[in-house]
């Protein structure tokens, strides 16, 4: 296919996706973008190497060296620097909001998705729980439809959602009906169950949440621990839940809560049972869940992370966790490789949650991209026990473009010189 051959049709399928959805937003038409001679890597398309990319009517024209830009595109150079498709966080609080004593539903405890995601280079983040059926319409309202990062949802088991004390122990308010209907109200956009922080002794959040998930065809994430008495991490991975189901919080080790890593620095076997099995395991760092007592001996074994997301939320921000390039950094200095890392929140994550037109660079996906600095030197990080691991490069966001426009512009790798015309 020739150059031309290949935008004619780009444009045609522009039009098509032009009249299936307009945009909430009205904004000046995306720029034509050549971002040249950076490293692109895209797990997906298995690209790890020098590339220029082709962005087209917010879309990705082609990826390839030595591309010609269309006539009057902008030029990016991204020498130096690492091109990506734009990242996905699959585990934030972003359900934000005024109400007193919601935890994370409606609630300052929670974070604006706009305030944290472009300038990390994430261009999709993903609410887990802190709606629920009965209040996911005001989320919607509030957040998801009023952002412009691409915010998804995981539906709470628990029809109020992450309100904290006696509202997440109510079994009562733990529908799976109810919880599968508004989930196919809302297909792509509500991609999953989330089940937290139930102390009782019963599996009934995880048994709901897994039919609530079957009835939706949706994964279900669980935050588990806490209960009294404690129940079988193994119980769970092996028995309750499906393959293609999350555990987050892989590297915590609290109370009631049964470590991956056990005494004698060894990942469970049962744990390396449930990933052959297909159980997905999420870090979410959050403000208690990530030690590196856990974390290091566990990637040194090879157990990595299948996805690296943030539980980002107005305490982990200010503490260890920070952002999700720092908690990827953590796991690029542990030694997990560049292209792993990227994969996990790019190709893996949109995989996990059904989205596979997300997390790419192919040619006609919607152009989400993050140009990333590995800057060296000597930097510390903190786990969620307050330890130190010393490392010797970090992740720094220079750009980032969501549907063709720039959105986060660190240097003015976008811009033209003021003295020019
Ligand atoms: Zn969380």
């Amino acid at each position: 296919m020739n150059h031309s051959a290949g935008r004619i049709g780009l444009i045609v399928l522009l039009f098509a996706a032009g009249l299936a959805g307009a945009p909430l937003h009205a904004q000046a038409p995306p720029p034509d973008l050549l971002i040249r001679n950076g490293h692109v890597v895209d797990p997906r398309n298995n690209i790890d190497g020098v590339m220029d990319v082709v962005i087209v009517g917010g879309r990705i024209l082609q990826v390839g060296p030595n591309l010609t830009p269309p006539a009057g595109a902008r030029t990016i150079d991204a020498t130096d620097l690492y091109v990506v498709p734009g990242l996905i966080d699959m585990h934030a609080h972003v359900f934000f909001g005024t109400e007193k004593d919601a935890y994370l539903s409606n609630s300052d405890t929670a974070v604006q998705p706009d305030s944290h995601s472009f300038r990390s280079g994430q261009t999709t983040m993903v609410d887990v729980g802190g709606a629920g059926w009965r209040n996911f319409a005001q989320f919607k309202e509030q957040v998801i439809d009023r952002a412009r990062t691409r915010v998804l949802a995981f539906l709470n088991i628990v029809g109020s959602g992450m309100k904290g004390g006696p509202v997440e122990q109510n079994l009562a308010d733990m529908d799976a009906r109810l919880t599968a209907m508004r989930v196919r109200q809302h297909p792509g956009v509500i991609v999953g169950i989330k089940v937290a922080h139930y102390s009782g002794p019963e599996w009934d959040p995880v048994t709901r949440a897994v039919a609530a998930g079957r009835d939706g065809d949706v994964p279900v994430m669980v935050d588990f621990g806490g209960h009294t008495p404690p129940l079988s991490l193994e119980d769970l991975l092996l028995t309750h839940l499906r393959p293609g189901d999350i555990l987050t919080h892989t590297y915590a080790h609290v109370r009631g809560r049964i470590p991956i890593v056990d005494e004698d620095g060894r990942v469970r076997p049962y744990v390396l049972q449930a990933r052959t099995r297909g159980i997905i395991f999420d870090a979410g760092h959050g403000g208690g869940s990530f030690l590196f007592k856990q974390a290091v001996p566990a990637v040194k074994a090879g157990f990595h992370p299948d996805v690296i997301s943030t539980d980002l939320h107005a305490g982990s921000m200010n503490s260890g966790m920070k952002d999700i390039l720092n908690t990827m950094s953590k796991f690029l200095n542990m030694g997990m490789p560049l292209r792993e890392v990227t994969r996990s929140n790019t190709a893996t994550a949109a995989a996990v949650i059904k989205r596979p037109d997300l997390g790419h660079l192919s040619a006609g996906a919607e152009a989400d991209v993050a140009v990333l600095r590995v800057r060296r030197g000597t930097f510390g990080f903190i786990d969620t026990g307050g330890g130190k691991l010393m490392g010797d490069q970090k992740l720094e966001c220079e750009l980032t473009i969501k549907g063709g426009q720039v959105v986060w512009d660190l240097n003015g790798l976008s811009r033209p010189r003021w003295t020019e015309p």
